[in-house]
This record gives C-alpha cells, sequence and structure tokens, in this order.
C-alpha cells in the first residue's frame, strides 16, 4: 500500500487559551506527531529554550531565511517577527508524519491558502470572563498587557468562522482527548485514504477476472 502523506494540523487561539500546554500535554500522552519549531526574534522569556520552544533569531538572520524562502510562512506579532521553517515541516509531511503548527490567526490563513488539506483548529476559553481570569492568574503581565491581549482577542474572534474545528479547553485532558480524537477522524476521511480505495479497487479487480 502506499505511503500516506503527513496531515498539517494548525492550532491557533486566544492568548492564554492555552494552546501552549494544550501541545505540551499532547505531545506527551500521543506519539507518532511531530512539532514544528517557529523562528522568531522576539527575546526568550524565563525558562525558554533555543531549539525547543523556538529558534531565537536576529532580524537580520530571519530576513535573510526570508530571502533564501526558507520559510512556509512568516507574520509580524507584537513588532516582531515569527515564522515556520519550510525544510522541517516538509520533510515530515514527506515521510508520512503529521506535523502540528502552533501559530497564530494570519499565519494560519496563509497556510491554508498553501496547503487547502490543512486541518484548522482554534483554541478558546468556555468565556471572555474565563480567559481574563486565566491572563491575570498567569501574573506575567500587567493590567496593560491583559487589556491589549483581550483586544487582540476581539480582532481575533473574527477569524474563528475560517477554522475546521473549535476546541473549548475547559478541562485540558478532556480538550486534549478531543484533539486527538479529532485527528483520527481527519485521518480517516476517504479523500486522506485514495491510494487504499484504488489499491482495494485493483485487487477486486484481479479476484473478479479469476487471476
Ligand atoms: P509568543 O510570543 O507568546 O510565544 O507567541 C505569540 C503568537 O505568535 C502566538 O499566537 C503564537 O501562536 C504565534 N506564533 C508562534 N510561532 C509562529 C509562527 O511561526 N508563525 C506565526 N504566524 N505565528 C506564530
Amino acid at each position: 500500500m502506499a505511503e500516506r502523506k503527513g496531515i498539517l494540523f494548525v492550532l491557533s487561539g486566544f492568548s492564554g487559551a492555552g494552546k501552549g500546554t494544550i501541545m505540551r500535554t499532547f505531545f506527551e500522552k500521543y506519539r507518532g506527531f511531530a512539532l514544528s519549531i517557529s523562528a522568531t526574534t522576539r527575546l526568550p522569556r524565563a525558562g525558554e529554550e533555543h531549539g525547543v520552544d523556538y529558534f531565537f533569531i536576529t532580524e537580520a538572520e530571519f530576513e535573510e531565511i526570508i530571502a533564501k524562502d526558507g520559510l512556509i510562512e512568516y507574520t509580524r506579532y507584537r513588532n516582531n517577527y515569527y515564522g515556520t521553517p519550510k525544510q522541517f515541516v516538509m520533510d515530515k509531511l514527506n515521510a508520512g508524519v503529521d506535523v502540528f503548527l502552533e501559530i497564530e490567526v494570519d499565519g494560519c490563513s496563509k497556510v491554508k491558502k498553501l496547503f487547502p488539506d490543512a486541518v484548522t483548529i482554534f483554541v478558546t476559553t468556555p468565556g471572555a470572563e474565563e480567559l481574563y481570569r486565566r491572563l491575570k492568574s498567569r501574573g506575567t503581565d500587567t493590567d496593560e498587557e491583559i487589556m491589549g491581549r483581550l483586544a487582540r482577542a476581539a480582532e481575533e474572534i473574527r477569524f474563528i468562522p475560517e477554522y475546521d474545528y473549535l476546541l473549548v479547553n475547559d478541562d485540558l485532558d478532556e480538550c486534549v482527548d478531543a484533539l486527538y480524537d479529532l485527528t483520527e477522524a481527519e485521518k480517516a476521511r476517504p479523500s486522506r485514504n485514495e491510494d487504499t480505495v484504488s489499491a482495494f479497487a485493483a485487487e477486486l479487480d484481479t479476484l473478479l477476472k479469476g487471476e
């Protein structure tokens, strides 16, 4: 049977909705997926590592990668560049490995244009009050920054209808399992299994001809 290509999954969501935690928990629990590590020009936060959380590079280095066409997409977000390195993603997809990108809405719509088969997922909290509460309890942002993140959420909410799936991150484990379930459902689409169907048809043909 021919090897299937990997599926590209794109996870976006409001800042504070728990995308990072969802991805970490998902990758601890489920095997067979690869997570793309983005390049960024923002400075590492405490505990973040180069090559693990991001490739932390300079503006000049980032622009060199753009010039060499080394990114699937990139955007400017809060005055920094963020982009998805092309080689890793293409290698994994070609090897039949499903890949996750964790990127914001602008990047997601660019990816969807380039990869119409990509599966896009938006993560939110059960409500805006809960988003505010989580941002506040994180304790990393000033009130002004929190209001900035909420204002950005008000802009991003308009893009939700463009996504294939909406995940409400109420209970983390349930959310992670729901994410896995949707990856399984996507794998079962006939459009992603055309090789299996044509191999079956060829075998059936042979049987019916009595060869
Ligand atoms: P943070 O600075 O909080 O790690 O990320 C800020 C935003 O940039 C998040 O919404 C994150 O999903 C998004 N992001 C991270 N990497 C990329 C990327 O490669 N491309 C795009 N378009 N967005 C990214």
